[in-house]
């Protein structure tokens, strides 16, 4: 019975996590998967992302100054932006850095790979 009733947690915060339309704080997870699972406590949620991340299932995207929020593994290169009014982020399509893995900066860098953040309000919060 126990190991039902966990196992219907650790669904409901993978299922949090994989239907968000960008990376999810703690908080946010604890939110949406106690809507499927009541009573559910702050502490079974920090247990699930970290179990859920040893297991590689969903990897910490760590935004400068931000605690970490979490995404499923496996979407591929992608940015997020960061709405610092409502503080959801979001995935962004697409990449508009023209700048290919391999390439050459000036000064002789190599290029591996890049990361970026945008800031900014979303669409609802600057709808006011
Ligand atoms: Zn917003
Ligand atoms: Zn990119």
């Amino acid at each position: 019975m126990v190991t039902r009733r966990m196992t219907r947690q650790r669904e409901a915060i993978l299922e949090a996590i994989r239907s968000a339309g960008g990376p999810l704080s703690v908080a946010e997870v604890h939110r949406v998967a106690g809507r499927e699972i009541e009573g559910l406590g702050i502490a079974t949620v920090y247990r699930n992302l970290r179990n859920l991340r040893d297991e590689g299932m969903i990897v910490a995207v760590e935004l400068p100054g931000e605690d970490p929020r979490y995404e499923p593994v496996g979407r591929g290169h992608h940015h997020h932006f960061l709405c610092t009014e409502c503080e959801r982020t979001f995935d962004l399509e697409g990449c508009p850095v023209d700048v290919p893995e391999g390439a050459t900066l000036p000064g002789g860098y190599r290029v591996r790979g890049h990361s970026l953040t945008f800031y900014g309000s979303c669409e609802r919060c600057s709808e006011v």
